[in-house]
């Protein structure tokens, strides 16, 4: 991520917030806030497979950084009283290092994978007979003196997390027993993420101190816990420790989040995508040239929420403002040249 991109609002895990993190994750199904729909089928299949004394299906779970995805990982491997290994598409290099791991599963054991879309495409082939029929095959030697070896793995459950389901190949895919998309939390859910998250840290915090959080946090855990911990130094030396709905509020007005839970960024991209560019469309590459960050960035992080904010829409055409993303910067509502009416036209 850009040295530009304020830390508080990163919605990926930062080196510091290791212990944050571990020490507020949500353990059990029944610890994990929100999401109820995703809850209840992920009971259901893993309470059948309790049942059968069978490893769960395998499970991918997809969305932007912060929701969940690491935290139900761990929660499966709980709820089937199984050990997780844990390790990501970018830290495979080669067949090999995936080999390695499987080879040293146990059965029932729970293999978290995350940022599963990159993985690099000969690892992925060797997951595909390991997923489906639990056997590795390897191939030793070159040429005609080459041996194919399949050995057995004893069964185990893959959870995948992507932050892209559009960059998994259609085989990889196809192998998962189950696949869900975890989406942007209410303020209702984050809301009780933030009073759960106060109440383990032993912060005072009262319902309107938590609300005032939770509308910043980018409808994402991750970012609520980390301005919670900001509110917190600003309660203790600002004020007397506790926090209300002013003191969250002048503390995050501090942190520049804006009263929709927008950072810097998000304020940066539509103030281009507005007035730079008039409201669109333009295309992803030159928007983030535009703020100076990666596409990927920009892609993954910024746009699913004003998306999901109502203030940005992807056309074919490209990217394009909303009427509320003007009136969020209080600028006179331009239409994106797209989408007027071509009254005139002879
Ligand atoms: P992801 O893997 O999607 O990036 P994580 O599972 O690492 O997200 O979640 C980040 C943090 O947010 C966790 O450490 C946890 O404290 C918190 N969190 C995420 N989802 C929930 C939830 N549903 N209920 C309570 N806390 C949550």
């Amino acid at each position: 991520m850009d040295a530009d991109r304020e830390p508080l609002l990163d919605p990926q895990p930062a080196a510091d917030d290791a212990d944050l993190e571990t020490s507020l994750r949500p353990r059990r199904l029944g610890e994990f806030v929100g999401q109820d729909r995703v809850k209840a089928q992920l009971e259901l299949i893993l309470t059948g497979a309790r049942q059968r004394g069978a490893a769960a299906d395998h499970l991918l779970f997809s969305g932007p950084p912060g929701l969940g995805k690491t935290s139900l990982a761990h929660i499966v491997a709980a709820e089937m009283d199984a050990a997780l290994r844990a390790t990501s598409g970018p830290a495979l290099e080669r067949p090999g290092d995936l080999a390695a791991i499987l080879t040293n599963l146990e059965q029932g054991d729970v293999l978290f994978l995350d940022e599963i879309h990159r993985l690099p495409r000969a690892v992925e082939e060797i997951l595909y007979p390991a997923m489906e029929d639990f056997v590795l095959d390897i191939v030793v030697g070159k040429g005609p003196a080459a041996k194919a070896f399949r050995l057995p793995l004893p069964p185990f459950t893959l959870v995948g997390a992507t932050t892209r389901t559009g960059l998994l190949t259609g085989p990889l895919r196809d192998r998962f027993g189950f696949a869900t998309r975890l989406e942007f939390y209410e303020a209702a859910d984050l809301t009780r993420i933030v009073g759960r998250s106060a109440e383990l840290l032993g912060v005072p915090v009262d319902t309107a101190g938590s609300e005032e959080i939770a509308r910043r946090s980018r409808g994402t855990p991750r970012i609520a816990n980390r301005l919670l911990k900001r509110v917190r130094d600003y309660a203790e030396v600002r004020g007397d420790g506790t926090v209300d709905a002013a003191t969250a509020a002048a503390a995050l007005e501090m942190f520049e989040v804006d009263h929709a839970g927008l950072d810097k960024l998000d304020r940066m991209v539509l103030h281009r995508l507005c007035g730079d560019f008039g409201g669109g469309p333009v295309g992803l590459g030159t928007l983030a040239v535009a703020v100076g960050e990666q596409p990927d960035t920009v892609e993954d992080v910024v746009e699913p929420f004003l998306i999901q904010r109502g203030m940005l829409a992807r056309t074919p055409r490209g990217r394009v403002a909303t009427a509320a993303a003007f009136a969020h910067l209080d600028l006179p509502f331009a239409p994106p040249e797209a989408d007027v009416p071509r009254l005139f036209e002879g």
